[in-house]
């Protein structure tokens, strides 16, 4: 008998009759003696609609209400998916994030989480229940309700199974696993069988949604191999685990693209020490985390800086930047949200020089502007003009040849 934690994504249970055939799914399970943690989101567009409702009422809507309203897409389903159970003559126990309890930091829509306590959920296992989780959401010391970030149902999966010591951790999405890239968008995506933890930090970082990246960091600290897979369709998915020397042959695994993306720029910085931390802390202070980074000199003792920052967080950066730059006497202060960043990933371009310059070769052929690039050892990424982004995404995919069945 072993502890499986499964997580369902929000298309897995956008309707009811999708809820009831998730629960026949996890009762397969159960009937073969497993015991059964289930981590569900809300419905398929739910957060996206309560976004919208907290935007109508408030232009900047108050983070500790919007933890409230938003917490409340995943009470649905996981009250629903208790009941098909029941209904299915078996026993099932819904518990919110602040019942079991999920104790997270205090950051309001970005909370992270601190710990899990067990005991509850080790309690209703033990009496043969199938306890169901809300995904996303937690609560702060103070026992105010805080939620995870986008995405982050994903997390609250990991984290269970990682405190739980579950012997498996099922992430169940509309897809089969993780592709080359999102196989929404290129017709040539393949599936890819088993990625490296570090692969899978930098593909999720840069934009590949299939799995919240703070859920890869968790598994790749506490051991977990993550399987990613299909609700709908029964095959072997994607599984997430340690790197192996296999991993290495493939010069390129991924190719990503992050459309939430906006730049701020700077002119005419005087250029002191310390004029870095005047204008990121800030920002920082402010919970918003900026990526790519670029400064140039100029004559004169000045200095231009460009930063990007999460589309999301556009508006308040750009407040707080117009404040900073007048403080420190910058002369001017610019900022678009029309752009985006692809990236290509691989653990192989650790011992390959030429990638990069592969990949600004094929942006040029079909003639998209880099405005500004960054790398590490296992990643490159150019951010472009948004409306650019599947052009470059099918021309790296193409020229990495990675629709290509591995050579192993
Ligand atoms: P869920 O609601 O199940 O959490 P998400 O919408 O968060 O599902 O994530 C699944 C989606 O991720 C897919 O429908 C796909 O469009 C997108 N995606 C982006 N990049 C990739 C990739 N490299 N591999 C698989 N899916 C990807
Ligand atoms: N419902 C949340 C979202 O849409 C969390 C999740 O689905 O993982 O972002
Ligand atoms: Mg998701």
């Amino acid at each position: 008998m072993s502890l499986i934690v499964q997580k369902y994504g929000g298309t897995s249970v956008g309707s009811p009759e999708k809820i009831k055939a998730v629960a026949e799914q996890v009762l397969d399970y159960r009937s073969k003696g497993h015991q059964m943690v289930v981590v569900l989101s809300a419905m398929s567009g739910e957060t996206d609609r309560l976004i919208s409702l907290a935007n109508s009422v408030q232009e900047q809507p108050d983070t500790r209400e919007m933890d409230v309203l938003l917490s409340t897409g995943e009470q649905v389903t996981i009250s629903l998916f208790a009941m098909a159970v029941k209904a299915a003559g078996f026993d099932a126990i819904s518990f919110l994030g602040d019942q079991v309890k999920i104790l997270t930091s205090s950051m309001h829509t970005k909370a992270r989480i601190e710990s899990v306590d067990t005991d509850k959920v080790k309690k209703h296992l033990a009496q043969g229940k199938i306890v169901v989780i809300a995904g996303f959401q937690g609560v702060d010391e103070n026992g105010d309700i805080t939620t995870l970030g986008r995405g982050g149902s994903d997390t609250t999966a990991v984290a269970l199974a990682a405190t739980l010591e579950a012997d498996q951790c099922e992430i169940f999405t509309d897809v089969e696993g993780v592709f080359t890239t999102d196989p929404n968008v290129c017709a040539s995506a393949r599936k890819i069988d088993r990625i490296s933890y570090d692969e899978m930090l930098e593909l999720a970082s840069l934009g590949a949604k299939v799995l919240d990246i703070r859920s890869v960091g968790l598994a790749k600290r506490y051991k977990v191999p993550l399987h990613v897979r299909s609700t709908f369709v029964d095959t072997e998915g994607t599984w997430v685990v340690e790197e192996d020397k296999a991993m290495e042959s493939m010069l390129v695994s991924g190719v990503t693209y992050n459309k939430n993306e906006a730049r701020i720029t700077i002119t005419k910085v005087p250029d002191n020490p310390g004029i870095a931390s005047k204008i990121f802390m800030p920002i920082s202070d402010a919970g918003i985390v900026v990526d790519m980074i670029i400064q140039n000199t100029r004559a004169g003792d000045l200095t231009d800086m460009t930063f990007t920052v999460p589309r999301t967080d556009f508006k308040k950066a750009m407040e707080l930047v117009e404040k900073i730059a007048a403080d420190i006497g910058a002369e001017n202060v610019s900022g678009a949200d029309n752009i985006a960043k692809v990236s290509i990933v691989g653990v192989g371009m650790r011992n390959n020089s030429g990638i990069a310059a592969t990949m600004f070769h094929v942006l040029a052929n079909e003639g998209i502007n880099i405005m500004m690039i960054s790398t590490s050892e296992i990643k490159v990424s150019c951010v472009i003009e948004e409306k650019y982004t599947e052009l470059a995404i099918r021309a790296l995919h193409d020229a990495f040849a990675l629709e290509r069945v591995d050579i192993q």
